[in-house]
């Protein structure tokens, strides 16, 4: 969710997994529905899920403590520094490791994993008010989780590492806001700045959503022409709308997921103006709710790793699609 209530923790999954190494082929885009590929023009709308997940259950250790799951070493690439130099680690940054020559050689793409597994023990930090140009908003929320435990936290993790193994092995360069390597956050207006400031040639930020039971699907967020303070995305609404009814199509190519049945008329598609990820950003980005996660038959696909990997293939390709069409 891009914004909620509070969950209770979930333990932090015990091991580090590999995915699937994929070979991805890239593919022509394709639209959802004639809203999709037009001009849905969505207003924005407070967040369908955001008083749905129960801040009173207690979640137990899930589907995540069990399932393959993303894994940093199975998308690190051998050092080729000078010799006699030791290897860089893997927590180097992307341009730091080579990379092959791929349709996104020479791209830069920014993953945001959503949330952080800790931010439930940094209430104080995450409350805190940040300027988000428009309006002032909370630095981070700790994020849904399905009722059996499997934290939204994790499965953006899970999900984002398999989007940059996919999107490497394209020859992109790849930059994580977050790799569960910090206590809480990052906060929003940051999640953004890391964006801008990597000149990335799209960004998404990875999300489940935490709505009523029979809300299913997946949608994906659109940023609204905004202008206030720091906020200014009337260079990026056009380009991330591209960006996003790609990756929307494409989504619903590789995992067979149906567009959300309760937010964005089927379309796939939202559009807001209250997310400071999206307003502070000036580079093409989009958010996506790749399910909710209180819905049992979603919450089945969000906690397997086969359709995790389904789902970052999806993005992956909206991406690819994306970037192959633009300068
Ligand atoms: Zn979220």
């Amino acid at each position: 969710m891009p914004y909620d209530v509070s969950v209770p923790p979930v333990p932090r999954a015990a091991a580090r997994r590999r995915p699937a190494l994929a070979a991805a082929g890239l593919v022509a885009a394709v639209c959802l529905t004639a809203s999709g590929c037009g001009g849905d023009s969505g207003q924005a709308r407070p967040h369908p899920g955001g008083g749905a997940a129960s801040p009173s259950s207690e979640p137990s250790a899930g589907p995540s403590a069990s399932a393959p799951g993303g894994s940093a070493a199975a998308s690190a690439a051998p050092s080729s520094g000078p010799a006699g130099t030791p290897s860089p680690p893997r927590s180097s940054p992307a341009a730091e490791r080579p990379l092959p020559d791929g349709p996104l050689s020479g791209r830069t793409v920014v993953v945001d994993p959503g949330h952080n597994p800790r931010n439930y023990q940094h209430s104080r930090e995450i409350n805190r008010q940040v300027d988000i140009g428009t309006t002032h908003k909370e630095c981070d929320t700790t994020g849904t989780s399905t009722d059996s435990g499997y934290s939204e936290a994790r499965f953006t993790l899970d999900v984002s590492h398999r989007l940059r193994t996919l999107l490497e092995a394209r020859g992109a360069r790849v930059v994580l806001t977050h790799d569960d390597d910090r206590p809480y956050g990052p906060c929003v207006d940051e999640r953004a700045r890391i964006g801008n400031d990597a000149k990335a040639d799209a960004v998404v930020s990875i999300h489940a959503d935490g709505s009523a039971v029979g809300n299913r699907g997946f949608h994906v967020i659109l940023p609204a022409e905004v202008r206030g303070g720091a906020a200014d995305t009337s260079k990026i609404v056009d380009r991330s709308r591209d960006l996003g009814t790609r990756m929307a199509g494409l989504f619903v190519r590789a995992t067979g997921s149906a567009p959300s049945n309760y937010v964005g008329g089927r379309s796939g598609l939202d559009t807001r103006k209250d997310l400071g990820g999206l307003n502070l950003s000036t580079v093409p980005k989009v958010f996506i709710e790749c399910g909710n996660m209180r819905d049992p038959a979603d919450a089945a696909l969000l906690t397997d790793a086969g359709w995790r990997q389904k789902a970052a293939q999806g993005i992956a390709d909206g991406i690819g699609s994306y970037l192959r069409a633009v300068p």
